[in-house]
Order: C-alpha cells, then sequence, then structure tokens
C-alpha cells in the first residue's frame, strides 16, 4: 500500500471508493457560497484511466486545513504530525 504525501496530507488511495465526502466537504466548508458544488472543492477524485482505482490531488488553493481528512471513512486521507 502507498502513501503519497500532499503538504501535511498523506494519501493512501488504494483505499478510495470515489465516494466524493471529501470533496463535498471542502466545497462547503472553504467556499463562501456554503453549498456542495464540486467546481468548488480543491480536492479532485477521478476515476483513473483504466477504471481500477480513483486518483486524488489536493489543489493549488488546498490551505491543508484537513476537513477533508474528517470527512473521509476510508483511511484514504491522514494528517501528517510534525
Ligand atoms: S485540506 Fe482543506 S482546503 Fe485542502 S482539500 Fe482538504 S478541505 Fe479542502
Ligand atoms: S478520499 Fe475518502 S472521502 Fe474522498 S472519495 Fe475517497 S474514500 Fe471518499
Amino acid at each position: 500500500m502507498s502513501k503519497r504525501k500532499s503538504g501535511k496530507i498523506a494519501i493512501t488511495s488504494e483505499n478510495c471508493t470515489g465516494c466524493l465526502r471529501c470533496a463535498l466537504a471542502c466545497s462547503f466548508f472553504k467556499s463562501s457560497e456554503k453549498t456542495f458544488n464540486l467546481s468548488n472543492s480543491k480536492i479532485t477524485v477521478v476515476p483513473a484511466y483504466d477504471l481500477s482505482r480513483f486518483e486524488i490531488a489536493l489543489g493549488d488553493d488546498c490551505d491543508q486545513c484537513g476537513i477533508c481528512v474528517q470527512y473521509c471513512e476510508f483511511d484514504v486521507l491522514s494528517r501528517i504530525s510534525g
């Protein structure tokens, strides 16, 4: 199982179900609109080319707040301590 670091957040994409809770939470809490709108999310979850897994990326505008981590129930996202 590989864990990739993106700033203060580690990503273990093998566990991702594509549920999009992380992206929906980001869009709600991190936009002034306070609506569930994936176009406002700073984290993207998209199927890989071969559809065998999901690819997760944090945008340059992500401030590493960790809200998305709290909403992932599959241990894909985690905070890196220190
Ligand atoms: S760390 Fe915060 S800003 Fe970055 S994707 Fe997660 S919820 Fe959005
Ligand atoms: S990272 Fe977690 S919350 Fe986000 S789509 Fe994957 S399983 Fe769902």
